[in-house]
């Protein structure tokens, strides 16, 4: 699976928890599996966070892929992120 994120100041299928940066995803994946794909593209905006402070700057000014698991890892993951719904 593969997702594409770029940022957007409208038309957001994404905000970023941290910085509240919008982002158009482009979905290579199954339109089943996209409200998990998405909570995933979360989870990598916020790493993109972790080592380089709170500013919308940290996520790349073109457009970045977003690597995605397979199977497990992604009810794992899922289930990680339902505890934070800010
Ligand atoms: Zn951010």
């Amino acid at each position: 699976m593969r997702v594409i994120c770029k940022k957007s100041m409208m038309g957001n299928d994404v905000r970023c928890q941290v910085c509240g940066q919008g982002f158009v995803v482009f979905w290579q994946g199954r339109v089943q599996v996209r409200q998990l794909e998405r909570k995933l593209v979360l989870q990598h905006l916020r790493m993109q966070h972790e080592h380089a402070g709170n500013g919308a700057e940290v996520h790349p000014a073109v457009a970045f892929d977003v690597l995605l698991w397979d199977g497990a890892a992604l009810g794992e993951t899922a289930a990680q992120q339902q505890s934070s719904t800010a």
